[in-house]
């Protein structure tokens, strides 16, 4: 077994620090392959143990695929990027990480001026803070630390006679004990870990881990006893050792003991609550920077002062055969001394360390003092240096973030012939046996607490269990734990090893990330459209090093995106985790579908959406640096996942389309090179430039030659003039169509319903719909895509806002402000003239919106002028509170859009109009569903606040639908390609998508992802996730070479996306996509070859290996087919498990090899025209390819257009497929749709085992005579004869064996496994 672990060195610009352990039957064969592919030093060793190589950056990929190769299982651990130095070129400008050159190389004398370092020993545990801070304040510093720590022995400390936790121990059962606050806060956090961990972590174990510790001194007189079910004793303790047995007062200001002897341990905790509060204390003395430290535990605050962040390493624990040789045995210490490191490691008092740990209590260790560590390791272990440098990772910390580590290292004993360590097991009520299989060190990273970083890394490791249901608990328990959130950790088990990492769905580490934005040439690109879509495209385009041109026909950008009020939606995002959010992939993806409901909801695309949208909120706040910390549950969504920014000190809200749009301005102003992105504006797109049929490729087939975008015109809107842009790539941003009121007006032409006649629409009044939408939304781009013969999808659905203000001043103007949905969201309520409610407000808005238009009456001007159907929208003082008062001034005050009422008395009469006492039932029945939790005439089951009858101080706004959002546009493909139709598809042989080359689309201007009725919050956020998936692929499409997988390489790719195919091709099956590099580029896979691909889940490297379904001409991904049930093996769980953008190897491999000119088909240098397919089980996807493919080349849209189709009776394909059951078989659609449309040149027959009753084709085996009758026989071997065998080893042997005996010589025959 190998594993190699990569991290990125923060001290280096261009080596990757990498670290390789490797295992004895592999180490040969690893160390001759490394030293050919690299250029290594120090030269390596041939130790059993971990070792360390420099490496050049560009070659680690290609070290880590051929260290791995199928045979070994690797596992990567890189550090985030922010831990690199950017490299030299157009982004230096943009290194988010707050890299600061001359700091970096700042001399040792300067540093001490800057960096002032405390240590010191307490509790007996060093501890080290690092503050940045000049010479003269380093007295301060350490009597602030000196401060806190000493107060937390006071309280927390065992050691200390009058201890207050002594003092709760020995208290009697019953007493009401008053807590100091210190006390408090730790127990309230005891109370919820307890909680949440359902007893995992229980410092109230004590008295337990106390009994056991007396055994542990009879087990050196040779009992093993340390389990409550061979010691009654125990059991007895076992009742009252937990958390139940202490009743903590609500408010955390009492204790009361249920049992005399109950007893608490506050060691771990309280040495994180310690270390927090000497952050906390040396923040309030104005202190920014600080790493503090204490016995391995760490919470830091800004950065260093050189200008990287804080970071730590994270070592590999020792061997258990390592411990075994070092922990010394009872019989070597002798018996006092044994007894000693028993009883001794208990709740802050002296702990015994593992000799390995060489003096320095702890696992994790500040970057500088690692070096120092290590050679301290080596010296007293007496180890070689390449033993000594087991780094796990380098883990950078953010501002305010802490880590600790628990080890099952830490505190070992002999316990007979057991090594036993300090963790105590809740479940089973035992010490833990240190372990290979089991989970040996746990690291918790959290944004803030160190107390609960400390307590989930002891409960991490109390599972006991193998990583990967460490994860599940610790993914599980870190949303519950409220306020603070597990933000990373590393799980480390001997076995393997495996390392696990927090997984962050969909994503790329670094360096295969690296690999793959090396491979273009910088491209042009122009992107059409300066709103969210449009700059999220630009940024990501710039970022692969392609210059761009942004063109934005208005005089400003923005678009309707700088108007957006309600935010963006985001799942697994730490603004969520912050509020103990529990949101889901599941939720939200159910929640778009379920809103998007009577359009298309490409499943694709909602995947895409989904997954990516924890990383959009994070690029906008950590990369644009955008607050999204304020989070709403906006209607139709079942979790609070849309963030906006949080208002202003001052309590004014800060809208956040706007605050994006200048951010993000910002960002290309300030952080880009001033020409990586030109913006334009003033210019509008009026044509699509398009490469001439003729020229491309010189196409002669039958099907129509793909089209390809090779620019654009735009007008200056200034001058008028018109210019053209060649671009490699061209992104469409341009936005929706819902302000198209042009003579070419898609709204006139989709939705006639919606205009009014005066915009030569049909809609019931002469007003027709308002809007919200700026007038430039006049669906560009769709007609843009349109011209060129680019498909769209639900032009029909759009979306209205149910909540546009109707301003009385301008009762019919039809552009509306926008009611932020907050209106509702706050507790406002809709009532109609009547007096009446008659929606569930928080509905979605296309049932507000309807409702609305049914149940409300058009707006009456004084004047008599008449205007939209409207309802009001009423705030109490509660609501108002709620929606926030400045927001409501700015509404009520500066635009005049409500009225006040004293009272509802006052409302009905003055305001609505209606009667009192139906405004009085009104109000009545809504406190009294509010009572029972849900009303049953609107079904509404969220009541923001309570209103009553008697509240006072109301609000009420006019509200109508508006035009809102077009959820119609151009129809993409999970890479954000503009899709048309590909006009053929007979047999199934072609897709019936197909991209426009060089063309991308994202944002309002594309259909798709909302279906009929697009949820509050999506939008900005597919701007984000598709502008710069575009971007990205925009960016890249100047691929250097023409192909992208390898036969001697494993190629990182990015996954693209899932389909179902059950319906297509037979159960559990589904087809997998990956990305290729470019979006024009090829597999360079011929017909019958296949690819492995392989892929890390939970620590473990998987591989599988399977024949792509797509044609060797597609281009931008690969796409293979898998049964998803057992019979797909290990690497369908890798499968099942990776999302959209995640990161995944692959490689071309062997495989048949058909290559096609013109109309002729070659194996190598044979010419094939008869084609005979044996497959069954496993060879189903290689037979799918083949037919396809060979039909298309022979008579399909591939053949020559000016050659006749070759004669049947010389050419064709004939299949025998075989298969267990009916069940099993796949694609049985596909074969017969193919054989109706060439009866000529195709015939398949199917075999099987188990038929059920009624089944007239083959029954049984495949024998001779099957393949007789059903294949190309006899064979001839002037018939340029090739007889092909897919399936298992097994099949292949015996039909192989089978064809000899009927006369088909061995060269004519080709099976898979034996080629
Ligand atoms: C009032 C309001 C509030 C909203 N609130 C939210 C919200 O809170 N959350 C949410 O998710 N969504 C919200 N939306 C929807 C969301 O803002 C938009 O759908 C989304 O921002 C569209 O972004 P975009 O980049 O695709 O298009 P836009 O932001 O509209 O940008 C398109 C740009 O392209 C330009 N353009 C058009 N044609 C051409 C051309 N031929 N050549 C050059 N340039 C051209 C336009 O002038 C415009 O600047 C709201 C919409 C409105 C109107």
């Amino acid at each position: 077994m190998a594993v190699l672990s990569v991290s990125l060195d923060a001290g280096r610009v261009d080596s990757i620090f990498a670290t390789y352990l490797w295992r004895n039957e592999m180490r040969e064969g690893i160390h001759r392959h490394f030293n050919t592919l690299l250029n290594l030093r120090p030269a390596p060793q041939l130790f059993n143990h971990p070792m360390t190589l420099f490496i050049n950056p560009s070659k680690i990929l290609h070290a880590m695929a051929s260290l791995a190769d199928g045979r070994a299982a690797a596992s990567a651990v890189v550090a985030p990027m922010n831990l690199r130095k950017p490299a030299a070129g157009p982004f230096t400008a943009s290194a988010a990480g707050g890299w600061n050159d001359p700091a970096l190389n700042m001399e040792e004398g300067e540093l001490k001026k800057v960096l002032q370092t405390v240590t010191g020993t307490r509790g007996a545990m060093q501890y080290i803070a690092k503050v940045g801070a000049p010479p003269e304040r380093l007295d301060e510093i350490h009597a602030l630390v000196e401060d806190v720590l000493k107060r937390a022995e006071q309280v927390f400390s065992l050691w200390i006679k009058d201890s207050e936790v002594n003092r709760i121990n020995q208290a009697p059962r019953g007493q009401a004990i008053d807590l100091s606050e210190d006390m408090s806060v730790v127990l309230l956090a005891v109370d919820k870990l307890y909680d949440v961990t359902k007893g995992v972590y229980d410092p109230a174990c004590s008295p337990l881990l106390q009994h056991y510790k007396q055994h542990l001194k009879q087990s050196l007189r040779g009992f093993d006893v340390t389990s409550v079910e061979q010691d009654p004793q125990a059991a007895a303790i076992a009742l009252y050792a937990h958390w139940g047995s202490f009743i903590l007062s609500k408010d955390g200001k009492t204790l009361t003991k249920a049992h005399d002897k109950a007893g608490l341990d506050l060691g771990g905790l309280a040495k994180g609550w310690a270390i927090d509060q000497c952050v906390a204390a040396l923040r309030r003395a104005g202190f920014n920077d600080i790493f503090m430290e204490w016995g391995g535990d760490v919470h830091v605050a800004g950065m260093h002062p050189t200008g990287r962040p804080w970071s730590v390493r994270v070592m590999e624990p020792p061997s258990v055969h390592t411990l075994q040789n070092t922990v010394p045995t009872p019989a070597a210490l002798g018996r006092q001394e044994s007894l000693r490191r028993m009883t001794d490691s208990s709740g802050m008092g002296p702990v015994p360390r593992s000799p390995l740990l060489s003096g320095h209590a702890k696992d994790v260790f500040e970057l500088q003092e690692a070096e120092a560590v290590l050679a301290d390791r080596t010296a007293s272990l007496g180890l070689g240096e390449e033993e000594a440098r087991p780094e796990l990772a380098n883990i950078p910390l953010r501002d305010g973030a802490s880590v600790t580590t628990s080890g099952d290292y830490m505190q070992v004993f002999w316990v007979g012939d057991k090594l036993i360590h300090h963790v105590f097991q809740s479940k089973t009520k035992r010490l833990m046996e240190v372990s290979s299989s089991g989970l040996a060190q746990a690291s918790i990273v959290t944004e803030g607490s160190c107390m609960l970083a400390d307590a989930l890394a002891t409960a991490a490791l109390a599972m006991g269990a193998v990583p990967k249901e460490a994860r599940a608990f610790l993914d599980a328990v870190s949303p519950r734990l409220g306020g603070t959130t597990v933000t990373d950790y590393l799980l480390y088990s001997r076995e393997g090893p495996k390392v696990l990492r927090h997984r962050v769905r969909g994503s790329e580490g670094d360096v295969a990330r690296d690999v793959r934005l090396s491979q273009h040439e910088p491209a042009r690109v122009v992107v059409a459209g300066g709103g969210l879509a449009g700059f999220s495209a630009a940024i990501e385009a710039a970022k692969t090093g392609a210059r761009v041109v942004l063109l934005e026909k208005e005089a400003r950008v923005g678009g309707n995106s700088a108007k957006a009020t309600s935010g963006i939606n985001g799942w697994g995002t730490l603004p969520q985790a912050r509020q103990g959010v529990m949101d889901e992939e599941k939720y939200f993806e159910r929640d778009t579908c379920r809103s998007g409901k009577g359009g298309l909801c490409d499943p694709s695309l909602i995947r895409v959406l989904s997954t990516q949208s924890a990383e959009a909120v994070r690029w906008l706040m950590d990369d644009m640096g955008v607050d999204l910390d304020e989070l709403s549950q906006l209607g139709g969504h079942a979790f609070k996942r849309t963030h906006r920014a949080r208002p202003t000190p001052s309590g004014d809200p800060r809208p956040i389309g706007w605050l994006i749009m200048e951010r993000v301005q910002a960002y290309v102003r300030e952080k880009l090179p001033p020409d990586q992105i030109e913006i334009r504006t003033s210019a509008r797109v009026v044509k699509l430039e398009m490469q001439e049929p003729q020229e491309n490729g010189g196409s002669t087939t039958h099907v129509p030659a793909q089209k390809t975008v090779t620019g654009v015109t735009y007008e200056d809107m200034a001058t008028h003039e018109i210019h053209t842009l060649e671009a490699d790539a061209v992104v469409l941003t341009t936005g929706g169509y819902g302000c198209d009121l042009s003579s070419t007006s898609l709204l006139k032409e989709h939705r006639p319903d919606l205009l009014g006649s005066a915009h030569g629409g049909n809609g019931s009044s002469d007003l027709g719909m308002p809007s919200t939408n700026g007038a430039f939304a006049t669906g560009d781009g769709v007609k843009l895509g349109l011209a060129l013969g680019a498909l769209t999808v639900d032009m029909d659905k759009v979306q209205l806002h149910p909540t546009s203000f109707v301003d009385p001043k301008d009762p019919v103007n039809p552009t509306k402000i926008l009611g932020p949905e907050a209106l509702r969201g706050s507790g406002g309520i809709l009532i109609n003239q009547e007096g009446r409610r008659f929606v569930n407000e928080l509905d979605l808005r296309s049932v507000v919106s309807n409702a609305i238009l049914t149940q409300c009456k058009p707006y009456v001007g004084a004047e008599g002028q008449v205007g939209n159907v409207y309802a009001w929208c009423v705030l109490n003082k509660e609501a108002q509170q709620n929606f926030g008062l400045s927001a409501l001034r700015f509404y009520k005050d500066a635009r005049g859009l409500f009225e006040a009422a004293k009272d509802f008395p006052t409302l009905a009469k003055d305001v609505i109009g209606c009667e009192p006492a139906a405004l009085k039932a009104t109000i009545e029945e809504y406190a009294q569903s509010a009572a029972i939790g849900v009303c049953l005439k609107t079904r509404k089951n969220a009541f923001p606040v309570p209103i009553a009858w008697t509240d006072t101080d109301l609000v009420a706004a006019r509200v109508t639908p508006s035009i809102h959002y077009t959820m119609g546009g151009l129809r993409i493909s999970a890479a954000a390609e503009v899709l048309e139709g590909a006009q053929m598809d007979r047999g199934n042989l072609y897709r019936k998508l197909r991209p426009v080359r060089r063309l991308f689309a994202a944002g309002e201007v594309t259909g798709g992802v909302h279906g009929a009725n697009r949820l509050g919050g999506n939008s900005l956020l597919e701007c984000v996730v598709f502008g710069r998936l575009a971007g990205g692929r925009a960016g890249t499409i100047k691929q250097r070479r023409p192909t992208c997988l390898e036969e001697e390489e494993w190629t990182p790719v990015t996954f693209r996306e899932v389909l179902q195919t059950d319906f297509k091709y037979g159960v559990n099956t589904m087809v997998f996509r990956f990305h290729l590099h470019g979006a024009l580029q090829q597999a360079g896979l011929a017909v019958g070859q296949f690819v492995a691909i392989r892929g890390e889940l939970d620590g473990e490297w998987l591989q599988g290996f399977y024949s792509p379904l797509s044609r060797p001409d597609e281009e931008g991904y690969v796409e293979i087919l898998c049964r998803t049930d057992t019979a797909g093996g290990q690497i369908i769980n890798f499968l099942n498990a990776v999302r959209p953008g995640g990161e995944c190897y692959l490689k071309a491999m062997g495989g048949l090899r058909l290559e096609f000119t013109g109309s002729q088909i070659f194996q190598g240098k044979r010419e094939i025209k008869q084609l005979s397919l044996l497959a069954g089980g496993t060879g189903i996807a290689p037979m799918i390819q083949i037919v396809r493919a060979y039909l298309y080349h022979l008579v399909g849209a591939g053949a020559p257009e000016n050659e006749p189709l070759p004669d049947p009776a010389t050419s064709g394909v004939r299949l025998v497929y075989a298969a267990e059951r009916e069940f099993d078989l796949a694609f049985t659609d596909t074969l017969q749709s193919i054989q109706r449309a060439y009866p000529a040149y195709f015939r398949h027959y199917v075999v099987l085992n188990k038929p059920p009753l009624g089944w007239t084709e083959g029954v049984g085996f495949v024998n001779a005579d099957t393949a007789r009758r059903h294949l190309y026989y006899p064979y001839e071997e002037s018939a340029h004869q090739l007889f092909v065998i897919c399936g298992p080893p097994v099949f292949e042997m015996v039909m192989c064996k089978m064809l000899g005996e009927i006369g088909v010589p061995q060269h004519a025959v080709f099976a898979y496994s034996n080629p």
